[in-house]
């Protein structure tokens, strides 16, 4: 079974943490290996405090305009070559005003170099967890200048154990009003009350969300109101949420009917792509290649593309996944 051809969505995918080691060297004027021990956790990573010094080099890079396009252009290359059709790419913009950039020429910028790559992708713009309070207000009026001209929706990421969920209700209240989209970050670093507080924002989406198992209950609600949670199974285990993939409650959550993606969330900081990721399930929770077409599938209907848009990805994704598929057999 070729995994790296059968064609993908992505949902949770963050710019910084996805920096091409080729495009970061030639950048940089340094060894791929050097740079790939700054870019990457080590075999063994499991350890959230490791995980995130792996965040600083990206930071300083993504300051140009220059740089920010190009390693979109290459992360989207990425994404081609092991058939992602649709991915929605995220960033915090308030991170890369650091050498004078407006937050316009930063969203600028990486939509220039996705533009190079024949693939359909959408921009999640971030708020931060920790941010002042101004900072966040700004990133949604930059997502309300740019919606449906390449950017789709905001998010929530950042330090969830230190800066608690709730205190982010009137941003989330204020971007619901002017009917901007958004997933959150919520149940990865704190537990029940965030994924309870995400909940009763209304998101379409929970980042992560995996620490609903802890919180059988609330299982219901999240069925009810249709709210997918977008998972990263190796970037869990790398930050000690759980130990093993034999241990990773996907499998669980997908049996209980929770609508769910597969996601990479960090290609080159988790060392990870979404093949390997498919492996992973398949291998050690003895998931199905029909299990991971279905997800992949039910991703579709949670992007936050219109729903003609979203029509009409599904039958591309349900025309290859089955030629895929007859392919797959003959060999
Ligand atoms: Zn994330």
């Amino acid at each position: 079974m070729n995994l790296s051809t059968l064609p993908k969505i992505e949902l949770h995918l963050h710019l910084d943490g996805s920096i091409n080691p080729m495009t970061a060297s030639k950048i940089l004027n340094c060894s791929v290996n050097d740079i790939v021990k700054e870019l990457t956790v080590s075999d063994n990573c499991r350890d959230l405090n490791e995980y995130l010094t792996k965040f600083s080099l990206p930071e300083q890079i993504l300051q140009t305009k220059e740089n920010l396009s190009l390693i979109a252009e290459n992360l989207a290359l990425d994404l081609k070559k092991e058939n992602v059709i649709y991915a929605e790419i995220r960033f915090a913009p308030m991170k890369h005003l650091k050498e004078g950039l407006t937050k316009e020429e930063v969203v600028d910028s990486i939509l220039e170099g996705l533009k190079k790559v024949d693939i359909q992708t959408n921009l999640i713009l971030c708020m931060m967890r920790g941010a002042p309070y101004e900072e966040n207000l700004e990133v949604i009026t930059l997502a309300k200048k740019y919606l449906h001209r390449g950017v789709c929706a905001i998010d929530l990421a950042g330090a969830e154990a230190l800066y608690k969920t709730e205190d982010y209700r009137s941003l989330f209240a204020l971007a619901k009003k002017e009917n901007i989209p958004f997933t959150i970050h919520a149940g990865e670093a704190d537990g029940k009350e965030s994924i309870k507080s995400a909940i009763s924002f209304d998101p379409k989406r929970i980042g992560h969300g995996v620490r609903i198992i802890e919180a059988p209950e609330l299982i219901p609600i999240i069925k009810k109101k249709n709210i997918l949670l977008e998972i990263c199974p190796t970037s869990n285990i790398q930050t000690s949420i759980f130990k093993t993939y034999q241990d990773h409650p996907i499998k669980k959550l997908y049996d209980e009917f929770i609508p769910l993606s597969i996601n990479t969330d960090n290609r080159t900081v988790s060392n990870t792509t979404l093949t390997e990721e498919y492996h992973h399930l398949i291998t050690n929770l003895n998931m199905s290649i029909q299990d991971i077409i279905n997800i992949n599938k039910t991703t579709i209907l949670h992007t936050f593309l219109n729903s003609n848009e979203q029509d009409k990805l599904l039958k591309k994704y349900t025309e290859l996944s089955d030629k895929w598929l007859k392919e797959q057999n003959k060999d």
